[in-house]
């Protein structure tokens, strides 16, 4: 089905917006001659337009002439129906009033309002006499109509030799207009899709998208607005999309409009065809003729006249449409825009993919964040209801073992308890530990501490174990303090648990070495051993709660896992960081490096 296309109102008489001013200044000259030398009254320049329809371009003669035909618009075709009949004179062609087809439509644009004269070869109001014009593949790009012979007759052989000179001229000045116009047309098209592609793939909220590229949409395009709809993902289902103006308000659409827009997109994306929705256009195959309606009716509304509607979308998938409007009198939209516009769609279309998946990975930070500080409560919650009835256990424990009349296996027993009680003991204050140092509202309190003294109690501590594995431990430490800024009791544990690792994991008669340094505003710890060494994905997930090696020597010692997750905790509250590096079967080396309480410069 398709609709009658009124023919339009001329537009008002001034300058057409159409390719550049000295184009449209030579096209104008072309007219002026027809009317100064060849003996005309009137002469009319059109050229064809993307939608198919002639419109006139420069008009030459009386002013009432002028303000009818400027801006005129006709339908090609029903200049070719003429042409059919019509004398050939060279470039011109000629049909006569008699011929004419009256009952095509409203007359040519002007019907000059005289009466012949009377004579055989006088010219009639209705003859017509125009050169169509065209380009080197044989098609129609304009015309050359002239009217109004000042001595009332139809042409003779001069006259009509000096118009077919004008009919030339008026060739070659409309294909160049017309190039010029395609050409300037391509270069604000190629600036427009180049502004939006930099500012949209750039950004990775749909608002900031809509928000960065709408600027350079309405200026590239000429547009009074655009709107931007973005079909929701399949799993939120629910509410549809939103429409964001170029004003930054929310239009309101019925839901019938939403649901035309957004099948019309998926039927356009399938397409890939961008559309024109307007009262002087067929509507595209993406829109049926009364869906078309009710967007022009609506589009009245708001005072909107015509919309080019562009699929958004990557790959298979549709993601939205993208309409910018334009308002009467503005120029129609070309078939450069449109292509364009697809290309951007393309563009846009892959910046809102991106946008959705940087927001569902964001949600998935903050779900695993919500589950992480769930685990943190957890383990603290836990550790504390433990803590009271273990101390109790172990009271009591106390009490029966300072009995005097217990037998052997009891004794034993109890002592066996006893020990298991105080492993447990040190568990429930590593999880405590553990909780603390990873909550962001307890923060280190933080003073100068003295690594130096640290690392020699820690030493001190350790010599037992090491002596026992006949360990050859070196320290190597500086003789004055060493400075650095945090929580003693923290950096206490956090080298006593590097030194004991090493010592704990070094096979016996191995070696050991404790260094510390200075390093800039630096101070490092270096606790490195020639042990059994960490496998390279073991060293990956070193430090998460819990993880143990899965090197079976290391399984063999006693261990929870809590003590590196502990260290690496203490470390980043700090303001520090922790190194290591290791080889199966050969060693490992971790260095922690904190901020010096008396940084260097
Ligand atoms: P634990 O020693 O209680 O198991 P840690 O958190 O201190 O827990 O260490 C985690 C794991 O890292 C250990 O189980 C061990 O496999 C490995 N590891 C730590 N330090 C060393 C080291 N110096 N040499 C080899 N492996 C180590």
């Amino acid at each position: 089905m398709s609709r009658d296309i009124p023919q339009d109102p001329p537009a008002p008489a001034e300058p057409l917006d159409w390719s550049d001013a000295p184009s449209r200044d030579a096209i104008q000259l072309i007219a002026e001659g027809v009317t100064q030398l060849a003996g005309f009254g009137v002469a009319a320049i059109s050229a064809v337009r993307d939608d198919g329809k002639l419109e006139v371009m420069a008009v030459a003669g009386s002013d009432a002439a002028r303000e009818q035909l400027h801006g005129v618009r006709t339908p090609v075709d029903r200049l070719s129906r003429e042409l059919e009949k019509a004398d050939d004179w060279g470039l011109l062609r000629f049909v006569p009033h008699e011929r004419l087809d009256h009952g095509a439509g409203d007359d040519w644009g002007w019907v000059p309002d005289i009466e012949p004269i009377d004579a055989e070869d006088a010219w009639h109001p209705l003859d017509l006499l125009v050169a169509p014009l065209y380009d080197d593949e044989g098609d129609l790009r304009g015309s050359l109509a002239i009217d109004l012979p000042h001595n009332g007759r139809r042409p003779g052989g001069a006259q009509r030799a000096v118009l077919n000179q004008y009919a030339e001229q008026a060739r070659r000045a409309v294909l160049v207009a017309l190039e010029r116009e395609r050409l300037a047309e391509r270069v604000r098209m190629a600036d427009a899709a180049r502004r939006i592609v930099r500012t949209a793939t750039a950004q990775l909220s749909l608002d900031r998208i809509v928000a960065d590229s709408r600027e350079a949409l309405v200026e590239g395009f000429r547009a009074a607005g655009m709107w931007l709809q973005t079909f929701d993902r399949e799993d939120h289902g629910g509410a549809r999309g939103e429409i964001y103006s170029s004003d930054g308000s929310h239009i309101r659409l019925t839901p019938e409009l939403v649901a035309i827009a957004e099948a019309a997109a998926r039927r356009a994306w399938e397409q890939q065809q961008a559309a024109v929705v307007a009262p002087y256009r067929e509507f595209g195959p993406s829109i049926t003729p009364e869906q078309g309606e009710l967007v022009l009716a609506f589009l009245a509304e708001i005072g909107v006249e015509s919309l080019l509607f562009t699929p958004l979308g990557a790959g298979p998938e549709c993601l939205g449409n993208l309409v910018l409007t334009r308002v009467a009198g503005a120029p129609e939209w070309t078939e450069a825009e449109a292509a364009t516009a697809l290309d951007i769609g393309h563009d846009l279309g892959r910046a809102i993919l991106n946008a959705r998946i940087f927001e569902r990975e964001h949600e998935l930070v903050e779900e695993l964040q919500e589950l992480d500080s769930y685990k943190g409560r957890l383990i603290a919650t836990v550790a504390h209801e433990l803590k009271n009835p273990l101390t109790s256990i172990m009271g009591h424990l106390e009490m029966l073992e300072s009995s005097p009349d217990l037998t052997g296996t009891t004794r034993t027993s109890l002592n066996a308890m006893d020990r298991g009680a105080q492993r447990m003991v040190r568990v429930i204050e590593d999880l405590l530990l553990l909780s603390k140092v990873g909550d962001p509202d307890d923060p280190v309190i933080a003073a100068p501490v003295d690594l130096a003294r640290i690392v020699d109690d820690v030493v001190d501590l350790t010599m037992v174990a090491a002596g026992q594995k006949q360990l050859e431990v070196t320290v190597e430490l500086p003789a004055e303090p060493v400075f650095a800024l945090g929580d003693h009791d923290e950096l206490d544990r956090v080298a006593a648990n590097l030194v004991s690792n090493a010592v704990k994991y070094t096979h016996p008669e191995g070696s050991v070495r404790i260094r510390l340094d200075r390093a800039g505003n630096d101070v490092v710890l270096t606790v490195a051993d020639q042990g059994i060494g960490i496998g390279e994905e073991d060293l990956l997930r070193l430090g998460t709660e819990f993880f143990r090696s899965s090197n079976p020597e290391a399984v063999a010692q006693p261990g929870t896992g809590l003590g590196l997750a502990i260290v690496r905790r203490i470390v980043d509250r700090h303001g520090g960081r922790l190194e290591i590096e290791s080889e199966l079967g050969r060693g490992s080396t971790f260095q922690v490096w904190l901020p010096a309480a008396d940084p260097a410069g």
